[in-house]
């Protein structure tokens, strides 16, 4: 018998904040996956996690001690229009944890049934949609940008209905919190300026320890959040990470990549693509990310209005100036992030055009995103790998043009190529989780009942920053450039 040490902080919140509700017990738990080093790293033994009674828990059947599972309340503008009441559909949190970093985090099981959110959901999550947050939720990890972290993946033994019949599975999900910019719209929508403040109180504990202490705590909440949102979405872009779906109730207040539904990642690069069929506009596409940040914090910052000062236009003035530094922190986390990648140093001049540069011929050429700078390691390192970058290019001599440049910036800083280029594989990529990979992951695992390929892109992605020759196959670009490739938001 093994005691999670459970220390619940939300349902401390006023009871309108959540409904309590445990999960719906399931047919044939079967556990497809355990995370053990981050089972480790929460306290619970991963060997319990792994037997009849782990499984249980983390499928669903049974509560743990300590345990006291909720369905948390929030609202969302999607895809522009305000829903004044989503919540938790088909996620259970079951409680907190501190872990050995001292961090706090939720435990929650998506998928885990049907709630007073669900409206006309059944609750439950597919296998392919598990397994795709899992890994790619994973990657991103270990590609060290800030995420949910997946648990473990249990199958149901049940179907679900969706276009056609599918194997049902759980996700056991693992956040710093899952208060959204959302959660605060719910509470605002209502005009319950009471809610509002307490779960501002409760985001400063538990996020933004530092603010709690600032002269006005309110408004270094909604500095912190902008600037770690800054730096999230200078990330992704950074890694061709298209999320797909920023809607309000999908933006954590903690800073982390959370709900991984239609996301995907480039292949070609082009800053108009957008993934996900429900997506026609593109109002989710890659280079619209930061704008849609910003207006997501623009909606948080309205929500928190009334915390900001006491007059409405004096918090209004407040706002517009703390949302003003949106801009200056992504643009500093992006440009810095690009001249890293091509071996330059953050200040060097002329570093900046240079990448805006090469990212206009890589759009006109469609050149592979993580390849091209990838392979410009390998070109800092030695010029006669200048060959692999060129075939990227539809016109080769596009990259010849910009090189001779790059080299001239490369000089000047000094190093040698040896140690730039070990530089750059640190943040360049050789491994993300390539759609075409990803898809035929999920159909071996749904179709055939064959986890080998998701265990194997698993441990691949792991170390995405390894060369590893054996697994160069999980490197290539697909065939014509991945553009036409469709994500659905397979719930
Ligand atoms: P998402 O687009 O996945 O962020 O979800 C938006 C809203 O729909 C949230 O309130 C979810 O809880 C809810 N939802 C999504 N899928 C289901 C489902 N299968 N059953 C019930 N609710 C769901
Ligand atoms: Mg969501």
């Amino acid at each position: 018998m093994t005691t999670i040490p459970f220390d619940n902080s939300y349902v401390r919140l006023p009871d309108r904040f959540f409904v309590r509700r445990a999960p719906t017990p399931v047919a044939a738990p079967r556990l497809i996956r355990l995370n053990h080093a981050l089972a480790a790293n929460l306290g619970i033994g991963p060997d319990w996690l792994a037997g009849p009674a782990g499984v249980g828990m983390l499928a669903g059947n049974s509560v743990p001690e300590g345990a006291d599972p909720i369905a948390t309340a929030y609202a969302g503008h999607q895809f522009g229009n305000f829903v004044p009441q989503l919540g938790d559909g088909r996620a259970v949190l079951l409680g907190e944890v501190v872990d050995r970093n001292g961090q706090r985090r939720d435990i929650q099981l998506k998928g885990a049934g049907p709630t007073p959110f669900s409206r006309r959901g059944d609750g439950r999550a597919a296998l392919g949609s598990v397994l795709r947050e899992y890994l790619v939720s994973e990657a991103m990890a270990a590609l060290g940008i800030p995420t949910t972290r997946a648990l473990a993946a249990v199958a149901t033994g049940e179907l679900v209905v969706r276009e056609t019949r599918l194997p049902g599975a759980v996700l056991a999900r693992v956040a710093a919190s899952h208060i959204r910019v959302g959660t605060f719209q719910y509470f605002a929508a209502r005009g319950d300026a009471e809610a509002v403040r307490a779960l501002a109180d409760h985001a400063l504990v538990r996020h933004y320890p530092e603010a709690s202490s600032a002269e006005h705590p309110y408004r270094a909440l909604l500095d912190g959040v902008v600037a770690r949102q800054a730096e999230l979405v200078a990330g992704w872009l950074l890694v061709g990470f298209v999320h797909g779906v920023m809607n309000t109730d999908n933006m954590s207040v903690a800073g982390e990549t959370i709900d991984y539904g239609p996301c995907a990642f480039l292949d070609a690069y082009d800053p108009r693509t957008s993934f996900s069929s429900i997506d026609a506009h593109g109002r989710y596409a890659y280079g619209q990310q930061p704008g849609i940040a910003l207006w997501n914090l623009t909606r948080l910052a309205e929500a928190l209005l009334p915390l900001l000062a006491d007059d409405e236009a004096a918090a209004v003035e407040t706002a517009e100036a703390l949302l003003a530094g949106f801009g200056p922190r992504f643009e500093k986390a992006y440009h810095d992030g690009l001249a890293h990648k091509l071996g330059l140093s953050a200040d060097r001049d002329g570093a900046v055009a240079l990448a805006d540069d090469l990212l206009a011929r890589m759009a006109e050429n469609r050149a592979d995103f993580t390849l091209t700078f990838r392979r410009l390691c390998d070109a800092a390192e030695r010029p006669e790998a200048d060959a692999g970058v060129r075939d990227l290019f539809v016109d080769p001599t596009e990259y010849d043009a910009w090189a001779v440049r790059w080299r001239k910036l490369l000089d000047e800083e000094g190093r040698t190529p040896v140690a730039t280029a070990s530089a750059m594989r640190t943040i360049n990529p050789a491994f993300i989780p390539r759609n075409h990979h990803v898809e035929a992951m999920i159909a071996a695992a749904v179709e055939q009942g064959d986890f080998g390929p998701f265990e194997e892109l698993l441990a691949v992605l792991s170390r995405p920053y390894d060369d590893q020759p054996d697994h160069a196959r999980y490197a290539e670009a697909p065939e014509g450039g991945g553009a036409d490739y469709r994500t659905f938001c397979g719930t």
